[in-house]
């Protein structure tokens, strides 16, 4: 097979290898479907100038480069693009369209006419560029945000990487005359140097982008599994969690703690006479309160249907029964308009405190459950302490 051919099965085998990918993400997977869009168009539109460049006399036929040009700048526009809707950014489709508009006017309604190759690729390889490094330049922050600085900087190093090579094409097109390092050895050799580099960046660039996109949908299913959808509080499975590391600390440090089981009194009332709207509505806000009123360190969950779980670490008896008294005072004033009523709520809240390093988790939360139980037998609204172990029982 001749060298020129196979450097073009290179080219499709990697198009389609990226163009599959983001599509199966964006369609089967749906994950970032809008991204993989412009991701799709991005790998098509590159595949399609990179062949342009190889096939056909490449940099020597005039409309056929400048044709490249103008769809390598689509290609760039769309990964600015995809990665403008992925990291949900301000999208730039005015500047991109004049961009993109002004230099397809340029190319094919001057250029191509006039023969001009250098001031065509001149003005592609500009706007290429710029579109890269505005990529780059906007994209660090939020890329260092949600992942690491590590991947924003491995992904401005592909963006400049895929600057610097349209600017060797640009300059080779520019400067024909001049030996460059990728023509040392034969213009053949240039375009496997000039294949090999592209390649290598799609593929880089499709993993760091698939990489960005998983780890999203890992962070997304994590948080699922530790939150509660309605308040978006911890869930059980959380609390019980970060309780389980408090005993183990409890054991070897004797660091102490207090856990308080909050219960909204009389809630199915509400349910009944309001609906389950006014419902779900009042847990919000009594989740929004104990919540706001709780310390930064402590850790509130809701427990079950109408029931929240508190962790109060570092806590010693004094302190947790001040801590669930601010918390039920701070429900008590929630008020919640609803139709033409007020909707109103309290809670009753049992109390036991870690002292005893021998107790296991299940004793603990007992305790509290006994607490708690006793406050709605005293009346309600009220804060009840287990503090013997024995009490449980
Ligand atoms: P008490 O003061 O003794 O705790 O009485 P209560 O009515 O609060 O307790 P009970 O256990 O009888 O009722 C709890 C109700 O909470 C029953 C259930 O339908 C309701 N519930 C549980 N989960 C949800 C939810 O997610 N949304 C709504 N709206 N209601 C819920
Ligand atoms: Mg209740
Ligand atoms: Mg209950």
């Amino acid at each position: 097979m001749d060298a020129s051919l196979q450097l073009l099965a290179f080219v499709f085998l990697n198009q389609a290898l990226t163009t599959a990918i983001w599509w199966g993400a964006g369609t089967w997977l749906g994950l970032s479907r809008r991204a993989a869009r412009h991701w799709v168009v991005a790998g098509l539109a590159n595949g399609i100038s990179l062949t342009l460049t190889v096939v056909n006399g490449g940099l020597q036929n005039t409309p056929q480069m400048l044709t490249a040009a103008a769809i390598a700048v689509l290609g760039c526009i769309s990964i600015r693009r995809g990665m403008q809707a992925f990291l949900r950014i301000r999208h730039t489709d005015r500047s991109h369209i004049v961009l993109g508009l002004g230099l397809c006017i340029f190319n094919f309604g001057v250029c191509i006419p006039q023969n001009w190759l250098v001031a065509g690729m001149l003005a592609g390889g500009v706007v290429a560029c710029s579109v890269l490094l505005a990529c780059a330049r906007e994209t660090f922050n939020p890329i260092a945000r949600e992942y690491s600085r590590g991947m924003a900087h491995a992904h401005n190093v592909i963006m400049a990487s895929s600057a610097s090579v349209f600017g060797g094409v640009t300059l080779t097109a520019v400067l024909p005359d001049v030996r460059w390092p990728w023509y040392h050895f034969s213009p053949q050799a240039g375009q496997f140097a000039l294949v090999f580099t592209c390649v290598s960046l799609a593929i880089l660039s499709s993993v760091l982008l698939l990489y960005f996109v998983v780890m999203r949908l890992v962070h997304k299913l994590e948080y699922m599994s530790q939150h509660d959808a309605l308040t978006g509080l911890l869930n059980r499975r959380a609390i019980e969690m970060m309780l389980g590391r408090e005993v183990q600390r409890l054991q070897r440090f004797g660091q102490r703690f207090a856990v308080l089981m909050v219960d909204i009194d009389h809630f199915k009332r509400i349910n009944d006479r309001y609906g389950h709207a006014a419902g779900d509505m009042v847990l919000c806000k009594v989740a929004e309160a104990l919540k706001a009123h709780a310390r930064e360190v402590d850790r509130v969950a809701r427990y079950g249907g109408e029931e929240f779980c508190v962790l109060l670490p570092h806590t010693e008896h004094e302190g947790a029964v001040q801590a669930a008294e601010r918390l039920r005072a701070a429900v008590s004033q929630i008020s919640i308009p609803w139709e033409n009523e007020t909707l109103t709520a309290t809670v009753s809240t049992g109390m036991a405190c870690a002292r005893d390093t021998k107790e296991d988790l299940n004793s603990l939360l007992h305790r509290a459950d006994a607490a708690l139980y006793r406050a709605k037998a005293e009346g309600r609204n009220r804060v009840v302490v287990c503090n013997e172990v024995r009490a449980a029982a």
